[in-house]
């Protein structure tokens, strides 16, 4: 199996990993890139270095929806048709709707204390907003929409991962797995809270779905090299989560306070709050709020809403 580091320009990760799989008489890639220029002549360049042609790519599976594995498809599939591979729960949730979903997470932000400002400055770089032109050309394709433990094309089966995203899937070989952004070699995968599911607590999805992926062999993320030891990598994500959820109880002992409060006194393995950018900030508010919203399943912490901005306590 091959891969193409398509670069990722301006992000901090700098490339997303396409990988390469013979798949029939054709070939397979599992994700593709994001939707700009850079990234377009990366993975037409590598996949030439391969000796690919890119009309002899029948399959695309895509981990989850975000911008960097997703967008670039908007091209690819301009190129030469072929099937398209997504999480059922992906497409529920985020295609059916995606103004709807945009607004909803925005509006969420507001209510969990963030400041106008950086609420529209999140706005304007959030790669939802940015690349929508991209994501309404790849929502309108002819996608196959894949369960959890299916069986698929390319020797491969899906595993539903939910957590970083509602729908993500891990894509299961003899020996390997593709885990996308579900389990990462040198970051913590974001979790976020994205909007309002009744009963949706993304940290204790991600959580159950981590203990689902023991034993599955080599991992190839999304991002960086090769993961030898997966399920250490997993006893390691555990243990972060273990921490901050521990970090953030400690930090409502100080009384009531935002989730943006909360994420201001975080101590951010990035840097302090009050020092990252726009984009950083809005991540680790919603980091912060899937903590919060998780403390709250499990009876650790309490929220109350007061003239529509929610406060949050430790548990009485
Ligand atoms: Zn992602
Ligand atoms: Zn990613």
């Amino acid at each position: 199996m091959d891969r193409v580091k398509v670069p990722l320009p301006g992000m901090e990760l700098g490339h997303v990993n396409a990988y390469v799989l013979r798949c029939g008489d054709g070939y397979a890639l599992v994700d593709v890139g994001i939707a700009t220029y850079d990234a377009a002549v990366g993975l037409l360049r590598g996949l030439r270095e391969l000796g690919v042609r890119p009309w002899e790519i029948t399959r695309v599976f895509v981990t989850h929806f975000h911008a960097d594995h997703s967008t670039l498809l908007s091209l690819l599939s301009q190129i030469a048709p072929a099937e398209y591979y997504i999480g059922e729960a992906e497409f529920r949730h985020v295609a059916s709707d995606f103004d709807r979903f945009l607004s909803e997470l925005f509006s969420e932000y507001l209510r969990q204390g963030v400041p106008k400002d950086l609420v529209e400055g999140a706005q304007k770089v959030a790669p939802m907003v940015r690349f929508k032109k991209a994501f309404e050309e790849i929502w309108g394709l002819p996608w196959r929409l894949v369960r959890d433990g299916e069986g698929l094309p390319c020797g491969l089966r899906a595993l539903w991962t939910p957590g970083h995203t509602p729908g993500h899937i891990v894509y299961v070989g003899d020996g390997f797995a593709f885990t996308g952004d579900h389990i990462l070699p040198k970051i913590t995968p974001n979790i976020s809270y994205w909007y309002k599911i009744e009963g949706y607590d993304p940290l204790g999805e991600y959580l159950r779905s981590l203990s689902k992926s023991r034993g599955l062999g080599l991992g190839y993320p999304a991002h960086g090299e090769p993961i030898a030891d997966l399920d250490g990598r997993i006893r390691e994500i555990e243990r972060h989560h273990e921490e901050r959820l521990a970090e953030i109880e400690a930090i409502l002992a100080e009384g009531p306070m935002t989730a943006f409060e909360v994420a201001r006194r975080v101590r951010w393995d990035i840097g302090p709050f009050d020092g990252l950018d726009v984009y950083n900030k809005f991540f680790a508010v919603g980091e912060a709020l899937s903590h919060l919203v998780h403390l709250e399943f499990v009876g650790r912490a309490e929220s109350r809403e007061a003239n529509g901005v929610v406060y949050w306590r430790r548990a009485a």
